[in-house]
């Protein structure tokens, strides 16, 4: 099997009073996404591409939001059972990248740590993941800051050529 793409897109709203969960991490903010698991939209925007990568389905189908296992659940939790899926296809991870779309917080100085969490859930080296952030400019729902958005592309190849 050749290497394959995989594309993912994720958005959650924001609600007062939450824990900010994103690219793995906690990050201080006013504000936390609204999930069922803890509603982390990077990895759950990878998970759609690794599950996409390998015509898999997608995140609703392997972690069901109706599911009570997967209430408030780390969502690392959802990228290894992705990981672990590929594998038993032959496959394994070979890059990411991700783009997250947000109006606050500023998440530059987060992003080195979320390469880190996310590389360490995906079992790869850190060069193997990456994960940018812009604003939208102030248009739209991101702009009204009601929201993050992220989209993510990854390449699966053959486990066995490294
Ligand atoms: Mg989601």
């Amino acid at each position: 099997m050749s290497v394959r793409v995989g594309i993912g897109y994720d958005s959650h709203r924001f609600a007062a009073g939450r824990p900010l969960r994103i690219g793995g991490l906690t990050v201080p903010h006013t504000h936390g996404l609204v999930g069922h698991s803890d509603g982390d939209v990077v990895l759950h925007a990878i998970v759609d591409a690794l599950l996409g990568a390998a015509a898999l389905g997608d995140i609703g189908s392997y972690f069901p939001d109706d599911d009570p296992q997967w209430k408030g659940a780390d969502s690392a939790r959802f990228v290894r059972g992705a990981a672990e899926a590929l594998a038993a296809g032959g496959l394994r991870v070979r890059q990411v990248d991700v783009t997250i779309i947000a109006e606050k917080p500023k998440l530059a100085a987060h992003l080195g740590a979320m390469r880190a969490a996310t590389a360490r859930a995906l079992d790869v080296e850190m060069s193997a993941v990456s994960i940018k952030a812009k604003t939208n400019e102030g248009m739209g729902w991101v702009g009204r800051g009601e929201g993050i958005g992220a989209v993510a592309v990854v390449t699966v190849g053959p486990a066995e050529t490294g």
